[in-house]
C-alpha cells in the first residue's frame, strides 16, 4: 500500500515556531494547484504498483483551499494513480478556517478525516506561539467539525512551550479529553534556528524549557491519554481502538509515498526525493515538464538506521526478524549487553523476535535508538 502526500504552501500568517515551506501571499494559489495536479500526472509511475490508500493534504494550511480546488486534486489523483478502495483521506486544518459554511463544503468532498491544528486552549500560550485562533475559537470549530458529520478527528497539540506549567499543560489535557476526539497528536516545543523562536534564541531572548520539565509534562500527557482510553501508538500520536492514522502509520511501516508540491518529500523504498522548497521556482520547473527534486539514494546503514528510528517509537516496535533477513543485521549479537540493560531497566520487552519500548523506555525512544545506530564502514 502506499500514500501521497499534498503539501499546500501557504498560510494566513507565521506561527513564531514554524520551519515548514510556506508563503503568506497567496497571488499564485490557483496556479500552483494547477502545477501540483500538473506533478501528479509527471509522477504517474513513482508508485509503482502500490495501490493508493491514504490522502494527506498538509502544508501549509490545507484549509485555505477550497472544496472544489480539493475535488480537483483528488480527481487527478483518481484518473492517474491505482486506488486501494476505501481511502483514508485527511486535511489538516486551522481552527478559524472550519467555518459552518466550509464544513458543509467540505463534507461533500472526499475528506474523510480532519486533523485540527488546536495546539494549546490558552489563549496566552497561542498568542506567544503566534497563532491564527484563540481558545473559542478551536473548541467551536471542533463542535462544528463534529456536527457537520466528521467522525474521525485528530486535534495537534504542542507542550513544553516557555511559560507552560505542569498545571496548565493539565488543564489543556482535560480540554482536549472533554472534546472526545479520536486522535490527539502531541509533540514538543522545537526550536528550529530559521523561525522567530530561533531569533529570539540567538538574541537571547527566548528560552526553551528544561529537559526535566518536557518530560514531566510529557509523562503527564501518556497517564492522561492512557488512563482514559487512548492507545500510545507512536511517542507522539495517541488513538482511540480503531482509530490510529492509517497515513503516518505507513511512513513508519517504511511502505512507499509520493510527495507532490513545493518542498514534499518522496519515498519509493531505496531513495528519498524532495521537492524544491521555493513556489515560483517549483512551478516554473512544473511548467516545462520537469519536477525539481533532490534524490536520495539511501545507503544499508541509513536504512537500518531510520527502521530503528521509526519502529522504536511505535507500539509495534522492531521487528528483529525483519533486521536479520533484509539488513543481515543481529542485533542482539552486535548490542546484546545494551539491549539486556534496556530489558532489566524496564525500558524494553521482548517479545519473540519483537523489541518494544516500554512507556518509560518510550520517553528515551529517539536516545535509546541513537544508541543502536548502526556506522557507516567508511566511518
Ligand atoms: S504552524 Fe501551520 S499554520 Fe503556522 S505557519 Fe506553520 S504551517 Fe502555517
Amino acid at each position: 500500500m502506499a500514500g501521497i502526500y499534498f503539501h499546500i504552501p501557504f498560510c494566513k500568517q507565521a506561527c513564531h515556531y514554524c520551519d515548514f515551506h510556506f508563503s503568506t501571499n497567496r497571488e499564485k494559489q490557483s496556479e500552483l494547484i494547477a502545477a501540483m495536479k500538473k506533478e501528479l500526472i509527471l509522477q504517474r509511475d513513482y508508485l509503482k504498483d502500490h495501490p493508493v490508500l491514504t490522502l494527506y493534504f498538509g502544508g501549509g494550511t490545507p484549509s485555505l483551499l477550497t472544496a472544489s480546488e480539493i475535488d480537483s486534486i483528488v480527481q487527478v489523483t483518481t484518473d492517474y494513480h491505482q486506488l486501494a478502495g476505501q481511502m483514508e483521506v485527511t486535511l489538516e486544518a486551522n481552527p478559524d478556517d472550519l467555518t459552518i459554511e466550509n464544513l458543509d463544503q467540505l463534507r461533500q468532498t472526499q475528506i474523510n478525516r480532519l486533523s485540527i491544528g488546536i495546539q494549546s486552549f490558552n489563549d496566552s500560550l497561542l498568542k506567544t506561539l503566534n497563532r491564527s485562533h484563540d481558545r473559542k475559537t478551536a473548541i467551536d470549530s471542533y463542535y462544528q467539525a463534529r456536527n457537520s458529520g466528521f467522525h474521525n478527528i485528530n486535534i495537534d497539540l504542542i507542550y513544553a512551550i516557555p511559560g507552560l506549567t505542569l498545571s496548565q499543560w493539565k488543564k489543556n489535557l482535560q480540554h482536549a479529553l472533554a472534546l472526545d476526539p479520536e486522535h490527539i497528536s502531541a509533540y514538543t516545543l522545537t526550536i528550529e534556528p530559521d523561525t522567530v523562536f530561533g531569533r529570539w534564541a540567538r538574541a537571547g531572548r527566548f528560552h526553551g524549557v528544561e529537559e526535566d520539565e518536557a518530560a514531566n509534562q510529557m509523562e503527564l500527557l501518556v497517564e492522561m491519554l492512557t488512563f482514559a482510553g487512548y492507545e500510545q501508538y507512536e511517542v507522539s500520536n495517541f488513538c482511540k481502538p480503531g482509530f490510529p492514522s492509517l497515513h503516518n502509520s505507513s511512513y513508519w511501516n517504511q511502505d512507499p509515498y509520493l510527495g507532490i508540491g513545493p518542498s514534499a518529500h518522496s519515498y519509493d523504498g531505496v531513495s528519498r526525493q524532495s521537492n524544491v522548497r521555493n513556489n515560483h521556482r517549483y512551478m516554473k520547473s512544473i511548467d516545462i515538464g520537469l519536477v525539481p527534486f533532490q534524490r536520495e539514494v539511501l545507503s544499508r546503514t541509513d536504512r537500518i538506521n531510520e527502521y530503528l528510528f521509526t519502529s522504536l517509537r511505535t507500539a509495534k516496535g522492531c521487528d528483529l526478524e525483519k533486521l536479520r533477513n533484509e539488513f543481515h543485521l543481529d542485533i542482539l549479537a552486535t548490542h546484546g549487553t545494551y539491549v539486556g540493560h534496556l530489558t532489566s531497566r524496564n525500558l524494553a520487552v521482548l517479545e519473540g523476535t519483537t523489541m518494544k519500548l516500554t512507556p518509560s523506555g518510550r520517553l528515551l525512544a529517539d536516545k535509546i535508538a541513537a544508541d543502536l545506530f548502526v556506522l557507516d564502514q567508511a566511518q
